[in-house]
């Protein structure tokens, strides 16, 4: 436990400086070392419910989350049961097992245009593999995609991705050679004009757009309403796929993800969707699923190819299983509960500090705008980089000191988790007039 690790001598600094040494800047995912909020990023030890504990021995209410997957909060006892069953039949068989077409019929009850859906481990995976099939599909070559949208590290799609290419003020990345990178269209988000213009002049090259069905890579810039059914109509009228990456949204907003906000309601569909993170609920799967047409291009059926050692793990499919039988209403009630009422919150704070801001959100997903741009409401990534995001470190440390785990940077959302309770709830409310003050002060 914690004092174990205490007992010899364990810290968070101590851990940094050993992982520095051998991993490329400590960490396996590049946000996780706090470089736009400065200082050391805690080393967790455990994390249970709404709260996660460093091995420094400091417990933090959580608003990460995992980036998503803690939708029930973390080590759900009937979850950590589930995987604790699926361990000890065995951890893995590169062999099919009745446990994944109960997952797979787990989505395709909640969002039926995924006629098939194909297992994979991350979502990095799923994206590349919808862009395949969709150049497949159509025999054409050029993807767009939008600026700030954040789909994985898939070559094609890191150019003006969000995530972590933002947080780190990266163009583009390195290592991704110029062929790629000129088959693929970056537009601005919620630009349909921008969208017109590239159909009209690209229109019979174009293999799909892909769109996060509501991005939350840049902070939350929800989509205009109509913006994603004229993308809809756009691809169809040009005989593109549209593939909406739910990756991050995918039954996280929504017993039905934000299809069921949003194409649920207005009844159309994307070709190809996207899913991750609440899938596995903490353990590595996601999924790629949408029409039985293109699907079924997927070999062994079809001339894709597509593949994982560990696609379908039993262990992680167990997680999966387990965390969407047990979302039901009642946790998105209180997961959206809590977000509308740290939202307001947030904003009462600020508005306290006279610092002007916007507090944007999808569905239970939100992040801050700072500054008079944000305060105007940023619908595209230029706009999110004209608001004063260095505001954000000293918020973020301030919420820090006083037990509160927020994203380490400004252009993630922020999670909470059917295990926010009231007393969760408080301490945040607690943290926020110092942490305002502190953003209003830098
Ligand atoms: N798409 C979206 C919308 C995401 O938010 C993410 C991860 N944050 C990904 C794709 C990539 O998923 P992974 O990190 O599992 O590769």
């Amino acid at each position: 436990g914690v004092e174990e690790l205490a007992a010899v001598g364990t810290t968070s600094a101590e851990a940094f400086a050993r992982a520095q040494a051998v991993i490329p800047g400590g960490v396996n995912s590049p946000v996780r070392a706090f470089g736009s909020v400065g200082g050391t990023p805690p080393f967790i030890a455990s994390a249970r419910g709404a709260y996660v504990t460093d091995v420094d021995g400091h417990e933090y209410v959580d608003l990460v989350g995992s980036w998503g997957p803690a939708l029930l909060g973390h080590a759900h006892p009937e979850v950590v049961a589930a995987v604790q069953d699926a361990a000890a039949r065995g951890l893995s068989f590169g062999a099919p097992t009745v446990a994944e077409v109960e997952l797979v019929n787990e989505i395709r009850h909640r969002l039926p245009a995924a006629e098939k859906v194909r297992l994979v481990s991350t979502g990095t995976e799923a994206t590349m593999t919808a862009l395949r099939l969709a150049r497949a599909f159509t025999g054409r070559d050029l993807v767009v995609k939008f600026a700030g949208c954040y789909h994985g590290h898939v070559d094609a799609l890191l150019a003006s991705a969000g995530s972590g290419v933002a947080t780190l003020g990266l163009p583009d990345s390195a290592g991704v050679s110029a062929a790629v990178a000129a088959e693929t269209i970056v537009l601005p988000y919620n630009d349909v004009a921008a969208v017109e213009q590239a159909f009209a002049t690209h229109g019979d090259r174009i293999a799909a757009v892909i769109t996060e069905a509501a991005p939350a890579n840049m902070g939350v810039v929800p989509p205009l309403p109509g913006f994603n059914a004229t993308l809809r109509r756009l691809t169809i009228e040009h005989g593109a796929l549209l593939v909406q990456d739910e990756v991050l949204t995918g039954f996280r907003v929504g017993y039905s993800g934000w299809w069921g906000l949003e194409g649920l309601r207005e009844g159309w569909a994307a070709d190809l969707f996207t899913f991750g993170k609440v899938i596995g609920g903490g353990l590595p799967v996601a999924a790629v699923g949408g029409r039985r047409d293109v699907m079924n291009q997927l070999a062994p059926v079809g001339p894709v190819y597509q593949a994982g050692t560990l696609s379908g793990n039993p262990v992680a499919t167990a997680a999966g299983l387990a965390t969407l039988r047990l979302a039901d209403a009642s946790v998105y009630a209180q997961v959206d509960a809590v977000s509308a009422q740290l939202r307001t919150e947030i904003s009462s704070a600020l508005a306290a500090e006279d610092l002007p801001h916007a507090v944007q959100w999808a569905g239970n997903l939100f992040s801050t705008f700072f500054g008079a741009a944000g305060a105007a409401g940023a619908r595209d990534y230029a706009t999110v980089l004209t608001t004063e995001s260095w505001r954000y470190a000293p918020f973020h440390r301030a919420l820090l000191e006083a037990g509160v785990y927020a994203p380490p940077s400004p252009f993630e959302a922020w999670f909470v988790s059917a295990a926010h309770d009231d007393a969760a709830v408080d301490r945040i409310v607690s943290a926020l007039p110092a942490a305002a003050r502190a953003a209003a002060e830098a």
